[in-house]
C-alpha cells in the first residue's frame, strides 16, 4: 500500500470534522444545562480533568514535541503510549498532524501556512479545515512516511478515537461520555486551535522570529504549555516552551519528571546565551520599530510578512 495515499486520504475527514466539531459543541451545551440544574457531579469533573490532561499531553508531548520536533528521545514503549494518548485525543492521526505542523513552521505567516491569522482569525482557528486540510508529508516530513509506529496509528486512528469515548463510559456511564468525551473534546479542540489563532494574534513577543507568533499566558496555562508560542517558534526543538520560571508549562514538567526517572533522555534545552542572542536582535528591531511608530514587535513581524508577500519571488 502506498503510505502517501493512505495519509492524504480524506474519506473519513468529513466524518471526523462532523463528530469532532459539532457533536462536542452540542455535548458542551447539554453539560452547561446540567451544571445550571446542579446535576453535574465531582466524578464528572474528575473524568473530564483526567481525560483532558492525558489526551492533552498526548498531543503536546507525543505529537508535537516528540514526533514532530524530536525534543527528546525515549523508548518504543513510552513513544507508543504518547502516540496512543495523542490519537485518543481525536484531533487527527499523528502523521497528518505532524505534516501540517511542519508545514506551519516552514511557512509560518507567509504563503503556504495552513492556518495563519493573517488570512483571518476565524480561518486560523477553525475555518482552515473547511478551506481544505491538506497534509503534505511527502514535502513536509517525508521521514514520517517511514515511521512504522506513526503509520500504525495512522491506520488504526479510528479505533483510538473510539477509545476516547469508551474509557469515559467505563468510568462514568453516559455522563462520563458527555464530560470525558464530548466536553473534553470541545475544550481540547478550541484550546489547541487557539495556539494557531490567538498565539499568532494576541499576546507579547520575546524573541525575534520571521512570523507573528506571540506568547500568551492563558493559552499557555490551558494548552499545557503550548501558549508560549513565540518561544517555540524561536526555538522549535526545545522540549521546554516556557522559558522563564513563571511561564507555566505542564508538558515540560512531565518531560522533566520523565527525564529524572530515566524514561526520556537527550532532552533539548536552549542555553541562556542562545536566548539572549535572540533577545538582543529583538531589542534592535524594537528600537527601529519605535522610530517608525510601530506598536511592538508583533506589528513589525506583520509588516515584514506583507513586505515578503508583496515582493516578487
Ligand atoms: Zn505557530
Ligand atoms: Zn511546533
Amino acid at each position: 500500500m502506498n503510505p502517501t495515499r493512505k495519509v492524504i486520504s480524506s474519506r473519513s475527514d468529513r466524518l471526523i470534522i462532523l463528530v469532532g466539531a459539532i457533536l462536542p459543541l452540542i455535548g458542551t451545551l447539554v453539560a452547561l444545562v446540567l451544571v445550571w440544574e446542579r446535576l453535574a457531579t465531582w466524578r464528572d469533573v474528575a473524568i473530564l480533568a483526567g481525560m483532558y490532561f492525558l489526551t492533552g499531553i498526548g498531543i503536546t508531548i507525543g505529537y508535537h514535541r516528540m514526533l514532530t520536533h524530536h525534543s527528546f528521545r525515549t523508548s518504543p514503549v513510552v513513544r507508543f503510549i504518547f502516540l496512543a494518548l495523542g490519537s485518543i485525543a481525536g484531533h487527527t492521526s499523528p502523521v497528518r498532524w505532524a505534516a501540517i505542523h511542519i508545514q506551519h513552521h516552514a511557512r509560518a505567516d507567509v504563503e503556504g501556512d495552513p492556518h495563519s491569522p493573517l488570512d483571518g482569525l476565524f480561518h486560523a482557528h477553525f475555518g482552515w479545515f473547511y478551506d481544505g486540510m491538506n497534509p503534505q508529508p511527502e514535502t513536509y516530513g517525508r521521514w514520517l512516511l517511514k515511521d512504522r509506529m506513526a503509520l500504525f496509528f495512522q491506520r488504526t486512528f479510528m479505533l483510538w478515537f473510539a477509545v476516547g469515548f469508551v474509557v469515559p463510559y467505563l468510568l462514568g456511564g453516559w455522563t462520563g461520555v458527555l464530560w470525558g468525551g464530548l466536553v473534553r473534546m470541545f475544550l481540547s479542540h478550541h484550546v489547541t486551535w487557539s495556539v494557531n489563532s490567538i498565539c499568532h494574534t494576541f499576546g507579547f513577543r520575546t524573541f525575534e522570529t520571521d512570523d507573528v507568533s506571540t506568547n500568551n499566558w492563558w493559552v499557555g496555562l490551558l494548552a499545557l504549555g503550548e501558549g508560549w508560542h513565540n518561544n517555540h517558534h524561536a526555538f522549535p526543538q526545545s522540549a521546554f516552551h516556557g522559558l522563564r520560571w513563571w511561564q507555566i508549562d505542564f508538558s515540560a514538567y512531565v518531560i522533566w519528571l520523565l527525564e529524572k526517572v530515566g524514561l526520556v533522555w537527550q532532552v533539548q534545552r536552549v542555553s541562556k546565551e542562545a536566548q539572549d542572542a535572540r533577545l538582543l536582535q529583538l531589542a534592535t528591531v524594537k528600537s527601529n520599530a519605535t522610530t517608525r511608530n510601530d506598536a511592538n514587535g508583533q506589528m513589525t513581524g506583520a509588516r515584514r510578512r506583507r513586505v515578503r508577500s508583496q515582493s516578487p519571488g
